[in-house]
């Protein structure tokens, strides 16, 4: 893997990186937000401009709402109010850090976030504010995967980082089902397409290719991981 400096990067936190390690299955763990912010400060205090996407499937995913009956357009918005909730939370944990945070909502809620504004975002990162990107896309049929693609490309981030929760990087296969699965170091936008390993929306996927967006897959959990990224070390895998 090529040594690579940031200036600029986009992480990309699901939702289930929230809820901790035990039997929780929604909410927040608080404690595990709180590593999760200081694991962000380190990166921030190096000096690097970092935006935030949140998922919001700890608490609510539109497909699954579907599944049950609920119509797709609607449930697919209360999934975004849940990546609202996660950003609140997020923001303040951030903030008990000592950052400086600024969310911004794809859907106007003028009371709780700012509205995105491209410029604006890009202006408070250059002033070392970690701005957090809420909402998704603000469009019902796309996930936060895509909003983190877009978003990455809108702000010219340097990466986009996909934390994973206890996934080290891309595998051939499902390497909780098979523990023969090999994992990639590095891959292409193209064959990442191509064979379909799930490690994102094929949409996110593709706006990256088109755009030549770097992404690192690495598992968010393990200590140091974020900083040896910063550093260019080989973490997860890098797709370029
Ligand atoms: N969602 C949406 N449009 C967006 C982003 C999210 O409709 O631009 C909805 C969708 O229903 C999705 C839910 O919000 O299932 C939660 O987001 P996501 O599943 O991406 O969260 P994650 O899996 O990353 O926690």
């Amino acid at each position: 893997m090529e040594k690579i400096q940031y200036k600029r990067v986009l992480i990309k936190i699901s939702g289930e990186s929230f809820v901790g390690t035990d039997n929780q299955q929604i909410g927040v763990n608080f404690d595990v937000l709180d590593d999760i912010a200081k694991k962000i400060k380190k990166v921030v205090d190096s000096g690097i401009e970092v935006a935030i996407v949140v998922g919001g499937g700890n608490f609510w995913r539109g497909k699954e709402a579907q599944e049950k009956g609920m119509d797709r357009s609607t449930a697919d918005y209360a999934g975004m109010l849940a990546t609202i909730i996660n950003a609140l939370a997020l923001q303040n944990i951030l903030e008990k850090n000592g950052l400086i945070v600024r969310t911004q909502s794809s859907i106007l809620m003028p009371s709780v976030a700012e509205p995105y504004i491209q410029r604006r975002a890009i202006r408070h990162l250059e002033k070392g504010r970690v701005v957090i990107f809420a909402a998704g896309m603000g469009n019902p049929y796309v996930t936060t995967d895509t909003a983190a693609a877009l978003r990455a490309i809108d702000i010219s981030a340097d990466a986009l980082l996909m934390a994973k929760n206890n996934v080290d990087g891309v595998y051939c296969s499902d390497p909780k089902k098979n523990p023969e699965a090999k994992k990639y170091d590095k891959l292409s936008h193209f064959e990442a397409l191509n064979k379909k390993l799930g490690i994102m929306d094929l949409t996110a996927l593709t706006f990256c290719m088109e755009n030549q967006v770097p992404i690192i897959v690495f598992n968010l959990q393990e200590d140091g991981n974020l900083e040896k990224i910063m550093r260019g070390e080989d973490v997860g895998t890098l797709i370029k």
